[in-house]
């Protein structure tokens, strides 16, 4: 599938996205992941989330790369949509899970001093609009004997839009396994309070628009004051995503949000790197200084 991408969404907006990352040419004629995730050619990084205050290290979100033989890494936001619209997703959506747990099991059996209380794994629409998603994530996590709450699915808040009576039944089979579920990119979608209310959500993660929004005016400021005050009022935990400066984390800090995720604590980690912190090498995280100072 040909698609046009000049810029990721995720690359349009940040002042210093990772080289590695950088778009190629290669990467618009090779949208269509077809077969890697058969292929082995699928790679999770984590990123590490943190409590405030403290900054202690929490957890991770698990996030794809394709390693294309040639071509290198390709970061998601080139493949996610051509293999939603192929189904390829939910192979890939599999792989994601199963590494992800696998890691979890490898951590834990290496008696780890930082393990992480969870690893955050995202799912589209499509995977979950299958009727084995929860029996097959049933059946990794008993494949690694893990623990459900060691899990958590993040989802859109369009997922939750579409097809809303398939999603709330997904909701409550995953609550009901044990898993942990959060809501993400959480302001950009077309939320309705009305289905936020009768979710069984436990984690609202603010997305990093709202983050830098924040800062630049007042209203900014009033628009994250008011989600955390949302999100409490549903006793749901806050996640900020994209935590680039010290500022930010201060204010972050003084709405009550609890825990925080991006450049400014580390970028997502490649699975060694990512073995080392939760080994208790807190250096192996890699924050990326924003180009711009920071405010
Ligand atoms: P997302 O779930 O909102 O993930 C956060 C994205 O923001 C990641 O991009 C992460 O690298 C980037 N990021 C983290 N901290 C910062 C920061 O401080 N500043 C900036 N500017 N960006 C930051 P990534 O890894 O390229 O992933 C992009 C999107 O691809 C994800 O957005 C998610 O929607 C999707 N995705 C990634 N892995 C999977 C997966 O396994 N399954 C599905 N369905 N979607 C995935
Ligand atoms: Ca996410
Ligand atoms: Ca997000």
């Amino acid at each position: 599938m040909a698609m046009v991408l000049a810029q990721t969404p995720d690359q349009a907006d940040s002042p210093a996205a990772p080289l590695q990352e950088a778009p190629s040419l290669a990467t618009v004629a090779l949208a269509d992941p077809a077969g890697a995730a058969d292929r082995g050619e699928l790679v999770v990084h984590y990123q590490p989330t943190y409590r405030l205050p403290g900054q202690v290290f929490t957890a991770f979100e698990a996030l794809v790369r394709w390693q294309h033989p040639v071509f290198g890494l390709i970061p998601p936001a080139h493949f996610i949509p051509a293999a939603e619209a192929s189904g390829e997703i939910v192979r890939i959506g599999e792989v994601v899970l199963e590494t992800s747990v696998r890691h979890l099991r490898e951590w834990s059996d290496a008696r780890a001093r930082e393990l992480p209380a969870y690893v955050s794994v995202n799912a589209s629409a499509i995977e979950l609009r299958h009727p084995s998603y929860v029996p097959r994530l049933r059946g990794i996590l008993a494949a690694y004997a893990q623990p459900a709450d060691r899990i958590q699915i993040e989802i859109t808040e369009s997922v939750l839009v579409d097809d809303a009576d398939i999603m709330i039944e997904r909701l409550h089979e995953m609550k009901a396994l044990g898993v942990r579920l959060a809501i993400d990119d959480f302001g950009t979608g077309y939320s309705s309070l009305r289905y936020l209310a009768t979710m069984p959500i436990d984690v609202m993660k603010i997305d990093r628009a709202f983050v830098h929004g924040m800062l630049e005016s007042q209203r900014g400021f009033a628009v994250m004051r008011a989600t955390t005050g949302l999100a409490r009022a549903l006793e749901m935990k806050v996640i900020a995503e994209g935590v680039e400066t010290e500022r930010e984390e201060w204010l972050l800090g003084a709405l009550g949000v609890d825990m925080v995720q991006g450049y400014r604590y580390s970028r997502p980690l490649e699975a060694s790197r990512a073995t080392r912190l939760v080994m208790g090498d807190a250096g192996a995280a890699d924050p990326l200084q924003p180009a711009y100072g920071g405010k």
